[in-house]
């Protein structure tokens, strides 16, 4: 029996993916071999990565002056290669300004990186209220290399409703977490970027989204496998790439279109984001913690009402358990927030959010 999985990431896949997958792991497309056994440099392989790419494009309105990159390393990788590609100087003089906002964990792990290279400056911080909103955004430095935000929070359940005025200076933005789950405009930034994971495919690939300009500016003392325009010019294949990671990740694009389009998938999310929070709002018991223009659609965040930390604790662990037995899994909240989190990608049917309300409801009844 299949169950859902509430899972921030890696998370859900779609069943007609998996199917799809299994049926032809050993002989994929009339070859004789698994994508696993290809050369990735073979006439077998290129159709799987050109799919991908072409989809992609497709599926998020990719202008024809971007590069569509699948690397690895996570997104985590990218918090270390967009200063290293976008603003490094010297190796030991991190003279050129940055802006970040900090939005939580991801924003901050950023940011960090961003410092280790550049003078990376905290233009905004919702810090001062546990991550629970979206601060207004302040304009960059006139000079700053790029503006870095993390779109979708995975942690804490917060989204940029707007994206923020950057001016001149290149938008980047880390998707991980909402890449085609919604319609997003491209050419609004210089740099996107997300780790397959949470919305796309297994992990181990990470896709980047990069425009034209602002390849070929790493210094010469970027290693080789940092550099955007090392692997912009070998077209992914500067080394061995996620060769079955990119495949999955065509499957489960297909399967995108041919349920409508980001178009249709933001629609989908919509509906299931609202059921789950309008339940929120009225149920006496379970709360969201988050400001209600701040809110993601795709991981939503809970907590209990229960003063006693105790008896919260012994009815959160109640709770995962029940959910559990009744095939609702990875309910639990990230390990250093709490509480409960439900993470609602595309592969996430409705069935899945009503399923989750009715257990809850009932669990309500025995508090
Ligand atoms: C999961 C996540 C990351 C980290 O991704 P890795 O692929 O594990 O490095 C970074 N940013 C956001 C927004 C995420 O959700």
């Amino acid at each position: 029996m299949r169950v859902y999985n509430f899972s921030a990431g890696p998370s859900q896949l779609p069943e007609a993916v998996l199917e799809k997958a299994g049926a032809e792991i050993a002989d994929t497309n009339g070859t004789g071999q698994s994508v696993m056994e290809m050369s990735h440099r073979s006439k077998d392989f290129k159709p799987i990565i050109e799919k991908a790419e072409v989809l992609l494009r497709e599926l998020m309105g990719v202008p024809a002056n971007y590069r569509v990159l699948f690397l690895q390393g996570g997104a985590s990788l990218q918090f270390s290669m967009i200063p290293l590609n976008l603003a490094a100087g010297k190796s030991d003089s991190p003279e050129t300004a940055t802006s970040y906002v900090d939005t939580g964990i991801w924003a901050k792990k950023a940011a960090e990186e961003g410092s280790k290279y550049t003078r990376a400056v905290i233009r905004a911080s919702s810090k001062d209220k546990a991550y629970s909103y979206i601060p207004a955004a302040p304009a960059p430095g006139a000079d700053d290399a790029y503006y870095h935000i993390t779109v979708n929070n995975t942690v804490v359940g917060t989204a940029w409703a707007e994206l923020p005025d950057a001016g001149t200076v290149p938008l980047v933005g880390d998707i991980s977490s909402c890449i085609l789950s919604q319609p997003l405009d491209v050419a609004r930034f210089g740099v996107l970027y997300a780790g397959a994971q949470k919305n796309l495919g297994p992990a181990g690939t990470t896709i980047v989204i990069i425009r034209d300009d602002l390849i070929g500016r790493a210094p010469a003392w970027v290693p080789a496998m940092l550099r955007y325009d090392i692997h912009a010019e070998e077209g992914s294949m500067y080394n061995t790439p996620p060769c079955y990671g990119i495949y999955i990740i065509g499957l489960v694009l297909e399967w995108l279109k041919n349920s409508g389009g980001a178009q249709a998938a933001g629609r989908r999310n919509r509906e299931k984001a609202e059921l789950l929070y309008s339940y929120l709002e009225k149920s006496p018991r379970f709360f969201s913690p988050i400001e209600k223009p701040s809110r993601s659609l795709m991981n939503i965040p809970f907590v209990l009402r229960e003063n006693d930390a105790d008896k919260r604790a012994a009815a959160e662990s109640r709770f995962l358990k029940e959910a559990a037995a009744a095939g609702l899994v990875n309910l639990a909240g990230h390990r250093l927030v709490g509480g409960f989190r439900a993470s609602l990608y595309n592969a996430m049917p409705i069935e899945g959010v009503k399923a989750l309300i009715t257990f809850m409801e009932g669990f309500e009844k025995t508090l």
